[in-house]
């Protein structure tokens, strides 16, 4: 079993298989005609109005950065799909979200984001197998992580 996993593993690598990890550094392309696209799915970005909240804006005002930590199956989605939008916008106007934003985001990440939210268990582990697909690993370390808002 251990051998058959090892020789997938070395297939998947030796065929030029990427990740989702490359996501993290490139979530986005722009094409010779200066075209901003999701880099996975290669469609443009859409940029529609929506909504923020005023802490977003105290942080951009004061240059704040936030980071945004989720975990297990949201982690590989949230990975795999890097350009759904942020946790401080959304689409609809509801609270917190009271602040007109324009919103940029992949239509396709979004519903796969979405799709996983509205699962029976959007923050299960994640199986060996979608670890190894996505290249998104979750260490067994990590299993008292909280989802929640860190400011810098
Ligand atoms: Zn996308």
């Amino acid at each position: 079993m251990v051998a058959r996993i090892a020789a997938i593993v070395v297939a998947l690598t030796l065929s030029g298989c990427t990740t989702c990890t490359q996501y993290i550094s490139r979530p986005t392309i722009t094409t010779p005609t200066g075209e901003k696209q999701c880099a996975r799915h290669r469609i443009p970005l859409v940029t529609i109005p929506g909504f923020t909240t005023r802490q977003r804006l105290r942080d951009l005002k004061q240059r704040q950065i936030v980071l945004y930590h989720t975990y297990y199956m949201q982690l590989v989605v949230e990975t795999c799909n890097p350009n759904s939008t942020r946790p401080w916008y959304s689409l609809t106007r509801k609270t917190p979200f009271t602040v007109a934003s324009s919103v940029t985001y992949c239509p396709k990440c979004q519903q796969a984001v979405d799709a996983n939210l509205a699962s029976p268990n959007p923050f299960r582990m994640p199986s060996r197998w979608e670890q190894i697909r996505s290249g998104v690993y979750i260490p067994e370390s990590s299993r008292t992580c909280s989802n929640h808002l860190t400011r810098r």
